[in-house]
């Protein structure tokens, strides 16, 4: 839940996943349909689907263990490196670290020098004897990665407090490296086309779009475009902006009253459904409700 997302926004959810699923087995009886209702709202819903595919691998075929072996854990659904040693120093307190961003600046900080010029993982092996004294490495890996967010951080970090700054280069240089800036993510443009069947207030949606970060979920027929043209036979509605995972998108919102609708189309109530859509689809339903 933490990957792309902060703390705070997934303390709720979290705490609603395990009130559903307590336990890896009773997650690992469960099907797609419930597991991305528990998570509807926090996004990135691939997340739910590899955890729940990973937790049938692990009571199905690992007797409900964690391997050991780095190599192992990677091939477990949407687990990459990061998130593979995250796990080996959390469960099994192995001497690793999970670089993410916070430790990736703690230790360029530490060494005064831009985090792109640096091999980290050179760096940990190299250093390892200094960095997994302690019995306690999952400990010592979570508090690195709150030192970061907490005492180094991305911006006005609290040297003074900090009880390492008398070996921090970056806090004893006087030309202190600078980062780069990050570039802003690109706005892309799309039109999105909903047919309302105005008597029976509702509006199509499809599983065939090219929106790639809501595969597999319901939204209105929606495409890439690259000018403010007029669309013949379509109303303009509105024009938004949202953000759906790390994209940003402007959208120009088109309707049509119409009972015909293309292929692979299915009519869904603009009021209530049991299948799971998508805040992003809901959003439309909001807007395009109030369209008489
Ligand atoms: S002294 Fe400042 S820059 Fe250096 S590690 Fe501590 S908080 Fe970070």
């Amino acid at each position: 839940m933490l990957q792309q997302t902060q703390v705070k926004t997934v303390i709720p959810y979290f705490n609603n996943f395990l009130d559903n699923f307590s336990t890896l087995k009773s997650l690992s009886l469960s099907n797609e349909t419930n597991v991305i209702k528990s998570w509807e709202g926090l996004g990135y819903y691939r997340r739910a689907r590899n955890l729940l595919a990973t937790s049938k691998i692990l009571i199905n075929k690992c007797n409900s263990k964690l391997s050991k072996n780095i190599i192992d854990i990677k091939k477990l659904p949407g687990i990459g490196d990061y998130t593979a040693n995250a796990l080996l120093a959390f469960i099994h307190d192995q001497p690793t670290i999970a670089i993410d961003g916070n430790v990736k600046r703690v230790f360029s900080r530490l060494l005064n020098k831009n985090e792109r010029k640096i091999d980290f993982v050179k760096l940990i092996e190299i250093n390892k004897k200094n960095l997994f004294k302690t019995k306690r490495n999952s400990d010592f890996v979570e508090a690195l990665m709150e030192f970061g967010a907490l005492i180094c951080k991305p911006k006005e970090p609290k040297c003074t407090q900090c009880n390492i700054k008398n070996t921090c280069k970056y806090f004893r240089s006087n030309k202190k490296f600078k980062k780069k800036k990050i570039l802003k993510t690109k706005v892309k443009n799309y039109n999105i086309f909903c047919y309302i069947d105005k008597m029976k207030n509702k509006i199509a949606l499809t599983k065939k779009h090219n929106l790639g970060f809501l595969d597999k979920f319901y939204l209105p027929p929606i495409k890439e475009s690259y000018s403010n043209k007029k669309i013949k036979n379509w109303n303009f509605h509105s024009n938004f902006r949202n953000s759906i995972s790390n994209k940003k998108l402007n959208i120009n919102l088109y309707y049509k009253f119409s009972l015909k609708i293309p292929p692979q189309h299915q009519w869904f109530s603009l009021k209530k459904n049991n299948e799971f859509i998508p805040s992003f689809t809901k959003k439309i339903f909001k807007k395009i409700s109030k369209t008489n």
